[in-house]
């Protein structure tokens, strides 16, 4: 994941088991689902940051329900966890939906994430999100699931103009030499443009007023 991704209010790095590429109780591909969900929300400004997680089978080795958005496979699909933290005053993840192809989870994860991103207050986890919205967990599914607010359309659309502008800043920024000069690798290194020139402080001190000299005492 790109620089600057560790500690944005954004997506974090999506954490995920082994799966049943290499783990023999594995249902699904975690790793694969983890990689696709990590690239898609990359970058996505939002309230407060966000972390996923995605175990593939319920013994939740990647701890999905601890996560924003937490994805575990099941025999019949993917099952969609939302609201879940760690920290100081953790929540589990709750079912949003369950049995999910990997089409309709995306989808139900885009429209939750831009439901929140638009209605949440600064700073405010999902979880607490969750908890202050009037009608709680049954709400979101009403809103992200059967589109009772009718706004599924523009919160997909949403999601996908960020994926199809997503840029790495850094890397940008690395190219740019007119935005490059806004940095400096050390808080001390030498740089022309911060230190005034030999004239100017001379023509600064020529302006100061003068200070008396205290006599010793
Ligand atoms: S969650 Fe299941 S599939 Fe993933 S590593 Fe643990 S036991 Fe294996």
């Amino acid at each position: 994941m790109e620089s600057g991704q560790a500690y944005g209010k954004s997506l974090r790095t999506v954490k995920s088991c082994v799966g049943s590429t290499w783990c023999r109780f594995g249902v699904l591909d975690s790793v694969s689902m983890a990689i696709n969900l990590e690239l898609r929300y990359r970058g996505l400004r939002s309230p407060h940051k966000l972390k996923m997680g995605v175990s593939g089978c319920a013994r939740e080795c990647a701890e999905a329900r601890g996560k924003d958005v937490g994805v575990i496979a099941t025999s019949e699909g993917w099952n969609l966890y939302v609201g879940g933290n760690g920290g100081a005053n953790p929540a589990h993840a709750q079912l949003l939906a369950g049995g999910l192809d990997d089409e309709t989870l995306v989808k139900y994860i885009d429209r939750y994430f831009m439901y929140y991103i638009r209605t949440a207050d600064r700073l405010q986890r999902t979880a607490r999100w969750q908890e202050e919205l009037d009608g709680g967990l049954e709400h979101v599914r009403q809103v992200v699931v059967e589109d009772s607010l009718g706004i599924a359309d523009e919160l997909e659309a949403a999601m996908a103009k960020h994926v199809g502008s997503y840029e790495d800043e850094w890397a940008a920024t690395l190219k740019d030499p007119e935005r490059l000069r806004r940095f400096r690798s050390f808080v001390n290194a030498p740089s022309r443009k911060m230190r005034p020139s030999s004239s100017s402080r001379n023509a600064a001190r020529s302006v100061r007023p003068p200070t008396k000299r205290r006599a010793p005492s």
